[in-house]
């Protein structure tokens, strides 16, 4: 990685500002942060380090561009959208390596999966905000109720790390749809992709001001964004911690919250699954390196099939190749951080100090150094130990064994958290009765990561406040609002 200048790096052939976007404009501080890459440990540029004074021309600028970008129709809007993401498909490769070396996910992913999703969150999003969003009018006593999604002001988008472009667009496509402006603050190990389109947003003709980028720290930047009062809206994709501290720095503005945050899912495996399809998608459960906020990490297998499904798991377990996320033929790459690798590490090894039975993995990859942990597996840990309660958000599934339906709803409701629940059966009836019990924003039965942009998601209990996607994410970030005409009085 080769500096190019103080106001930029080149990583793996693609040079990316490594300033905040403010009003158009970049904007440096003096202060900066270092950014190293999670593949090799290279130092990939040291990155502004924003704070209240670059927070506020952030809101500021926003807040400047806001009127004239509301007053265009969604179809104009939609046009700016498209072209951004015309501009992200021509540049797929640049930014699935960009993000590579800035997170440590799979190249393949990127390529495959993620960066095509990037361009669709856009083109959904707009579209939608054209086509679909509406609602009947209806009568009352003879009065018209018209139901409209108007622009509510300046979002504050704070993002987290495991997918950093993929999870800042789709919250940057609805605000904009929506006629909101922007300020995004994304997760300080992985700012290098919010810079690159940054870039197209100003190739792509929007205007200045409305969509900016803040580069720093949570506790510093991310912090003075959420307490600020120039706001209409916070949309947080994170941590319980973090979204608690967002929630009382809002409260004093009253600024409408929006949170995604952990879970700690169940992955029920009922006594009728086919074996081969539940282990292939308990396989699935260690997919970026585990770092899935949706991920399914509490196996919970019927007592009667609990050896041949382990069996099952183990063979398709030792395929998993785990190396360098920039070859293809990889299943498993790094760990993000150091910091969050030494966080799972802790997690098993006070596991391993309390007497877990740790099946496979446990420990780092000797081999290839680094921040490379094992795909582990966890059976029969006690049910209250942390391993099963708390979110590791690492390659850390646990296997528990059932013998009733109310015995497996019973765990899998268990934890703090309600996000997602996977479900295998062989039997509709039987899955139904589960699914109606489980309490999570989403339920996969017989398949996982199915994921369609038109359909609510969040989460129940700590796993979220709110629910985006389709509507819901206009409902969020648009200012919803019923006008009732009465048919007296007209003199026309
Ligand atoms: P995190 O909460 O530590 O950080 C997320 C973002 O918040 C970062 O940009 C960070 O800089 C910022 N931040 C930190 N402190 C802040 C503060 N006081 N004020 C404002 N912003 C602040 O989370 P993380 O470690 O980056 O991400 C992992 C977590 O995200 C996991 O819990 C995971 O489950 C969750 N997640 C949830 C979803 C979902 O859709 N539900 C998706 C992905 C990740």
């Amino acid at each position: 990685m080769t500096t190019i200048e103080a106001t930029g790096v080149e990583v793996a052939g693609v040079r990316v500002d490594t300033r905040h976007f403010i009003d158009g404009l970049r904007v440096a501080s003096s202060d900066t942060f270092r950014n190293t890459s999670p593949v090799d440990g290279s130092f990939l540029g040291d990155i502004s380090r924003g704070g209240q004074a670059e927070v506020d021309l952030a809101v500021q600028a926003a807040r400047d561009a806001f009127p004239a970008w509301a007053a265009l129709t969604p179809a104009q809007r939609g046009a700016i959208l498209h072209r951004i993401a015309d501009l992200v498909e021509v540049r797929i490769e640049q930014f699935a390596i960009v993000e590579t070396m800035d997170n440590g996910a799979l190249l393949r992913s990127h390529l495959r999966g993620v960066m095509p999703r990037v361009a669709h969150n856009l083109r959904f999003f707009a579209d939608y905000a054209i086509n679909d969003l509406g609602h009947p009018d209806f009568e009352t006593r003879g009065h018209n109720n018209h139901v409209t999604w108007d622009p509510s002001g300046v979002a504050a988008l704070i993002t987290p790390w495991n997918a950093p472009l993929m999870l800042a667009t789709w919250k940057i496509a609805p605000a904009l749809a929506a006629g909101d402006t922007v300020v995004l603050k994304p997760a300080e190990w992985t700012p290098l992709t919010a810079s690159l389109f940054a870039e197209l947003t100003v190739e792509a003709g929007l205007p200045a001001g409305v969509f900016n980028v803040v580069n720093g720290y949570g506790n510093q930047a991310g912090a003075a964004l959420v307490a600020h009062p120039g706001l209409s809206r916070i949309s947080f994709t994170g941590s319980v911690p973090t979204a608690k501290s967002i929630a009382r720095a809002a409260a004093d503005n009253l600024t409408p919250c929006s949170f995604e945050l952990g879970g700690k899912s169940p992955f029920i495996v009922l006594g009728d699954a086919d074996l081969e399809l539940a282990a292939s998608l308990a396989v699935e459960q260690y997919d970026n390196a585990g770092q899935v906020c949706l991920s399914g990490t509490r196996i919970l297998v019927h007592e009667s099939i609990a050896d041949a499904f382990a069996a099952a798991f183990a063979k398709k377990a030792g395929e998993l190749r785990q190396g360098d996320p920039r070859d293809l033929q990889t299943d498993i790459g790094p760990q993000v951080h150091q910091t969050h690798f030494d966080r799972i590490k802790g997690f098993v090894d006070r596991a391993a100090a309390e007497g877990a039975d740790i099946v496979m993995g446990g420990e780092p990859n000797a081999e290839l150094g680094g921040l490379y942990f094992r795909p582990t597996l966890v059976k029969q840990p006690a049910v209250d130990s942390e391993i099963v309660t708390q979110e590791v958000f690492g390659p850390v599934l646990t296997m528990q064994t059932f013998a009733t339906d109310d015995d497996v709803v019973a765990l899998a409701n268990g934890t703090e958290f309600g996000l997602a629940a996977v479900v295998v059966s062989g039997n509709r009836d039987h899955a139904n009765t589960i699914t109606k019990q489980l309490v999570a924003g989403t339920i996969w039965v017989n398949c996982f990561f199915v994921r369609d942009l038109r359909a609510p998601f969040g989460g129940s209990r700590k796993s979220g406040v709110g629910r985006e996607g389709g509507t819901w994410s206009f409902d969020f970030y648009a200012d919803v609002k019923n006008t009732v005409v009465s048919p007296h009085g007209w003199k026309e």
